[in-house]
Formats: structure tokens, sequence, C-alpha cells
């Protein structure tokens, strides 16, 4: 992969807690586990998957999700996921539209399990151009309250 930065180690996976490795993502930086492919982006990537389809974040997303499963296989798993940046707990958040549960630190950004945030990023670009009532009253003001928006 041709966006490896420096950086490695500093943070922990939520899931699994091995180290997460920090790559650069167009204009955003993407915290991901190659254990089990989920990432950590912060608010205003979060916000940008809402906005647009920014093709260097899912690019990325989909490099690192490849062959991993949204359930991570034996080992340490945890349910109880902590923010990698300041250790509070996530807040875990639904979203319909998307068919996925995401899991929000209002302070510095959100996890995605592996391959959930090219999902999420497909379904708010269907509800973009289509449908915007798909997505619900209720989902919009749940992100919005942790700063997606
Ligand atoms: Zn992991
Ligand atoms: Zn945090």
């Amino acid at each position: 992969m041709t966006y490896r930065t420096a950086a490695t180690g500093q943070y922990s996976c939520p899931r699994c807690l091995r180290p997460l490795n920090t790559y650069q993502a167009g204009a955003f930086e993407v915290d991901a586990c190659l254990s089990c492919g989920g990432l950590f982006i912060d608010n205003a990537a979060s916000r940008e998957l809402v906005r647009a389809f920014d093709r260097d974040l899912i690019r990325v997303a989909t490099t690192i999700g490849i062959g991993k499963g949204e359930t991570v296989g034996p080992g340490v798993y945890q349910k109880d996921l902590a923010c990698p940046r300041c250790g509070s707990p996530l807040s875990p958040v639904n979203l319909p539209s998307a068919s996925a549960e995401v899991d929000i630190c209002a302070e510095h950004g959100t996890w995605f399990d592996a391959n959930e945030l090219p999902k999420v990023a497909r379904a708010y670009r269907r509800n973009r151009e289509g449908a915007p009532a798909d997505m619900a009253a209720e989902e919009i003001a749940k992100l919005l309250e942790h700063r997606w928006g």
C-alpha cells in the first residue's frame, strides 16, 4: 500500500488492542488495524462521508478491509469499545440507512469495523442521489449530535 506514513503504534485498536497504523487518504488520516480491518477517522472525515463520496478515503478503507470479516476471528475481541485517542467509551450509533452500527467519540471521531466505512459511504451516496428521505430524521439527528454535521 502506498499510503503508509511514518506514524505507527501511537494508538491501539479498540477491538483487538493491537497497534493501529496511520495512513494518509487524500486530505484525511486513517488509523487502521491491519489485524481486524477496522479503522478510525476523525470528525472532519466522518462528515465528509455524509457530504461527498471521497474516493481516496474509500479506496484506503476498502484496501484495509480486503479479506477481513465484519466480525473478528479468535483472539481478543472487545465488546465495549474505547476511543483510541482518549480512552473514553465509544457510543454505538445505529445507521439504519447503511445497515451498520458505528462507534463514535464526539470529541475525536468514529470507529468502523472492517468494511463498514465503504458500506456507509455507498449508502449515503444513494441517499444523496436518490431518496434523501431514506436517511431517517432520527439517524441524521444522532449523527449531528456526534458532530458529523
Ligand atoms: Zn483490530
Ligand atoms: Zn476520544
